[in-house]
């Protein structure tokens, strides 16, 4: 199946939806989704819609895996790659963390559910990336070892910013994360500005899967 045309169709719909940074838009132009996407979807791979990847997750909305990165990557428009490491919570299928290893030194990314942990090894390496660490954890207890990021990203909502997130964020560093409940959920942009001070931006209404306790084994 070739691709091309719905690849440009779509970066060129993120661009009229708002997505300004050519560097974000050329990253989803040339990030192969349908090697992330459920056989069964491939046809929708480059539609602008979330898709089920199985175990009752989705693979992001494009616009808000666009929107996301643009917003940790806002401010650093002269450098190739801004950001050393990120952590990001909820690796799901690993699309996120495939457009994200473009902006950073090396992404680590978290997943409760062993199963898409591994599936998303897999979608990683068949497309190239390789500075990224995968982990099959619970996020809310942050990275397992002690380890500060330059940005932390959450793909999954929860009513309240987990602590240890917090704590694993570099000072001058940006975390991003839905917060709110399965009806009602906004994405909030901290900026730490000291051990205990954040600046506190709250962006739009947003959709996303619940971040859950535990980790599961399927
Ligand atoms: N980043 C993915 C989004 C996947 S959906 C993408 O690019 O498409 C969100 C993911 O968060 C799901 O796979 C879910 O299992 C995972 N998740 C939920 N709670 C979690 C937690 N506490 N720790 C780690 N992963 C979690």
């Amino acid at each position: 199946m070739n691709f091309e045309f719905a690849k440009k169709d779509l970066t060129k719909e993120l661009s009229q939806k708002g997505i300004r940074d050519p560097r974000v838009l050329e990253a989803i132009y040339s990030t192969p989704r349908h090697e992330f996407v459920d056989p069964t979807f491939i046809s929708r791979a480059y539609q602008d819609m979330s898709l089920p990847i199985g175990y009752q997750q989705t693979i992001s909305q494009p616009f808000v895996v666009a929107k996301m990165t643009e917003l940790l990557i806002h401010g650093n428009l002269l450098e190739e790659r801004p950001l050393g490491a990120v952590l990001e919570i909820g690796t799901g299928c690993g699309y996120q963390t495939a457009i994200l290893s473009r902006f950073c030194r090396k992404i680590f990314s978290l997943e409760r559910i062993e199963a898409l942990s591994k599936k998303a090894e897999d979608n990683l390496k068949k497309i190239g990336v390789n500075n990224y660490q995968l982990r099959w954890s619970d996020g809310t207890l942050g990275w397992p070892t002690p380890k500060k990021f330059d940005a932390i990203i959450c793909t999954a909502a929860i009513p309240e910013i987990p602590k240890k997130l917090k704590s694993q964020l570099q000072i001058g560093g940006k975390l991003i994360c839905p917060c709110g409940d399965s009806k009602d959920q906004k994405l909030f942009l901290l900026e730490k500005a000291s051990k205990e001070e954040f600046v506190e931006t709250i962006l739009d209404s947003v959709l996303f899967v619940p971040m859950l306790q535990g980790k599961i084994s399927e």
